[in-house]
């Protein structure tokens, strides 16, 4: 029998095809909303890294890409609310129109203050593309204008989702069997 990290999965959410899928319709949206606007798109590392390749590639306009890295999460399934920049943009902000990908909103701790940030730098304008959202943990009033799917209040990994830096290699979205954080 092949052990591995498909056994660790609970339940498969969304496969690689259904997020194929979202990605060209919410590529649609964006070419019509980004049409001659030259917009950075940012990718929240690590884990929409997936997501924004998947994205970036449906936007059909002139469009620019950077990279940030922020966290609030270190390895564990819990949020510490604090946020830290660990890499910051090489692009200027200031009267762009920025488009930020992130992975999974979930307290909306983390957009908020890159929002905040970004708007404190002068962006022209910021809005959020997400690949999950789980809208029952919301504490912050983050609302994202493009959502891939819903999730359920359940740590989820695979497509970019890290836990303790493994999973993001899964094709697909799942739930993490919770004996596998619980153990540690
Ligand atoms: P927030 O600041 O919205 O609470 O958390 C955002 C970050 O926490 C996400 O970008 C992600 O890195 C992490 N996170 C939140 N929920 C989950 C989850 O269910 N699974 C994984 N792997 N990461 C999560
Ligand atoms: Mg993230
Ligand atoms: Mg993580």
């Amino acid at each position: 029998m092949r052990l591995g990290m498909n056994e660790d999965i609970k339940e498969i959410l969304y496969s690689k095809s259904q997020i194929k899928e979202v990605s060209k319709q919410i590529g649609k949206k964006l070419t019509a909303d980004y049409l001659d606007k030259k917009p950075l798109v940012i990718c929240v590392l690590k884990g929409a890294v997936l997501f924004m390749a998947d994205i970036i590639r449906e936007i059909d306009t002139y469009a620019e890409i950077d990279f940030m890295d922020v966290s609030s999460y270190g390895d564990g399934t819990v949020s510490s609310g604090e946020v830290k920049i660990l890499k910051d943009l090489d692009v200027p902000v200031e009267g762009r129109e920025i488009l930020i990908i992130e992975d999974i909103i979930d307290t909306g701790k983390t957009l908020q203050c890159l929002v905040d940030l970004l708007k404190h730098r002068k962006a022209k304008t910021v809005k959020i593309c997400t690949l999950l959202d789980k809208p029952e943990r919301r504490v912050e009033g983050v609302v994202p204008d493009y959502v891939g799917f819903q999730v359920p209040n359940e740590f989820v990994v695979g497509y970019g989702l890290d836990y303790q830096g493994m999973y993001r290699n899964l094709p697909y979205v799942g739930i993490l069997k919770p004996e596998i954080y619980e153990n540690n």
